[in-house]
């Protein structure tokens, strides 16, 4: 019998309040249902927001380094439980091992690093410009946080958030993307061993219409955290305006790969394959589009054709595994709705484009690695967010040229250049308009104590990972203290006589 999980509402657990349920089912065998999970609504959220609001005070007076120490013991809960956490998340999302320890690890990594911020959190001291008197500023929490995340990343993501919330002195109300609960629900346990009070991290189970925009309607709510699709982002700024509410948003992408015919071209190859097919190109800095040099074209388009097509499927569990399925049936839909618009539009199918069969494919969501050549920047499959293992080739006849094909889109997540010309580096460096980009590695590849996130309908300016995410989950308090009995007026006292 799969076991029935629960919402954790002020320390309690709790069956949504309209009893109702959903399953988590396996993408690799979609037989094997992974857990059962409270399906819950605005009353549900409502009475979260209640216990975050009430153990608020009592949390924001803990030291900040008190809570860093928390969330440390976080990080050694799940070093201990790293390979059963990962094997967890391979059954709930379908991407493979090697990946899902390596997701396991940035959930780690961010525990660590942000406990250890809890003993920084700078504020500034300056002199003041009249006697006897002290200026500061300060790092203070915000509130009520709500935490809404996407699948892909069921662990690493919600680390991001969650961890410097905490450190920062907020409370949470957590929604977790309904494909990947289950390593949300372990995330939050650890996070009650580890000694987070009751009512400071709550888990709302459900629907992103039900539970997720309850959260943002919510007026107690001061601050909303989120990673998603960027229509559904779109949707969260607008009503969280309404009450100014503080958001950030970690959205869509259509990330480029470049490689000039200067490169290493086993490398690139290397890291496009890496790029486009690990998690499924289920990543939003997954390279969707790989820009070759004209005069490379053709035999990197071959060289890559023959890679890809050998690249093993099936259930990620078996070490074996290169590529594991989509997450669910309508995401490969999705993807092959795409590659029917790319066959219609003109793109030549080089490999792939149908659904993976045999044995126990059958079983899952699995579509095989496709890639599309003599791709145009005003083709579909050339602006859309694909979100699958699905690659469109582009050609260019300069480095300006791919900079211009590489820019020629809504979204500006990650990016990357192949080259071994310097000249080259650093015009992409300077001319890619991206929150990331990487020279001779693929798109993918982020470290936690480096800035994330991207510009153009990316998102909202934020940054999660390292110190900025801090910027975000604190506010920042100005301080000014007059030791001199007197009224000093600043800007007119100090210069009473010019
Ligand atoms: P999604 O937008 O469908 O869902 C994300 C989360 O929002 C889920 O928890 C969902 O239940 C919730 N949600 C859905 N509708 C909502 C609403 N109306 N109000 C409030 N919450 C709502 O995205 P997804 O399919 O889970 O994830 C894939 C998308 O996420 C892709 O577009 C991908 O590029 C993006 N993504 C971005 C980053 C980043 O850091 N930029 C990282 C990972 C994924």
């Amino acid at each position: 019998m799969p076991k029935v999980f629960k919402n954790l509402i002020g320390g309690k657990e709790k069956d949504a309040v309209s009893g109702r349920t959903f399953e988590n089912r396996n993408p690799a065998d979609w037989n094997e249902v992974v857990g059962i999970f409270p399906k819950s609504d605005k009353r549900d959220v409502d009475a979260a927001v209640d216990a975050a609001k009430q153990a608020y005070r009592e949390w924001s007076l803990y030291p900040a380094p008190r809570r860093g120490d928390i969330v440390k013991k976080a990080g050694d809960i799940m070093v201990a439980r790293k390979e059963e956490l990962a094997r967890e998340m391979t059954r709930e999302m379908g991407k493979v091992l090697v990946e899902t320890r390596g997701d396991v690890q940035e959930g780690i990594d961010t525990a660590y690093y942000s406990a250890s911020e809890g003993r920084r959190m700078f504020g500034v001291t300056a002199p003041s410009e009249l006697q006897n008197k002290f200026t500061m500023s300060m790092r203070v929490s915000v509130g009520v946080a709500g935490v809404i995340s996407p699948w892909n990343f069921p662990m690493a993501i919600p680390t991001w958030k969650i961890f410097p919330a905490l450190v920062s002195g907020d409370t949470i109300v957590f929604k977790p993307a309904s494909d990947t609960p289950k390593t949300a629900a372990t995330l939050v346990e650890i996070l009650v061993e580890a000694g987070v009070p009751a009512g400071v991290l709550n888990i709302v189970h459900g629907g992103g219409n039900e539970v997720g925009m309850a959260i943002v309607e919510h007026e107690d709510v001061e601050l909303i955290s989120f990673t998603g699709s960027t229509a559904v982002g779109k949707k969260i700024s607008e009503i969280a305006s309404r009450s100014l509410k503080r958001v950030s948003l970690e959205l869509g992408g259509k990330n480029a790969e470049i490689v000039m015919d200067d490169a290493n071209l086993e490398l690139a190859l290397d890291g496009i394959l890496w790029g486009a097919f690990g998690t499924t190109g289920q990543r939003c800095t997954a390279t969707s589009r790989l820009i070759l040099h004209e005069k490379i074209y053709d035999k990197f388009l071959d060289m890559l054709a023959e890679r890809a097509s050998r690249l093993k499927l099936g259930n990620g569990l078996d070490e074996s595994v290169e590529v594991g399925p989509c997450v669910n049936e309508s995401q490969r839909e999705k993807v092959h709705s795409y590659t029917e618009i790319g066959k219609k539009e003109g793109a030549r199918l080089v490999i792939g484009g149908e659904f993976a069969k045999g044995g126990d494919l059958d079983k899952g969501w699995f579509y095989k690695p496709t890639i599309f050549a003599e791709v145009t920047p005003n083709m579909t499959i050339a602006i859309e967010e694909i979100f699958g293992p699905v690659l469109s080739v582009m050609k260019a006849k300069s480095i300006d040229h791919a900079i211009e094909l590489l820019n020629g889109t809504i979204y500006g997540l990650s990016s990357a250049v192949y080259t071994r010309n310097i000249n080259h580096a650093f015009k992409a460096i300077r001319d890619i308009k991206a929150g990331i980009t990487y020279i001779n590695a693929p798109t993918i590849g982020a470290e936690t104590h480096m800035p994330f996130g991207g510009v153009k309908q990316t998102g909202n300016g934020h940054r999660e990972g390292g110190a900025s995410a801090f910027e975000f989950f604190s506010e920042i308090k100005t301080v000014y203290v007059d030791y001199s009995d007197k009224l000093q007026r600043a800007q007119i006292d100090t210069y009473r006589n010019s």
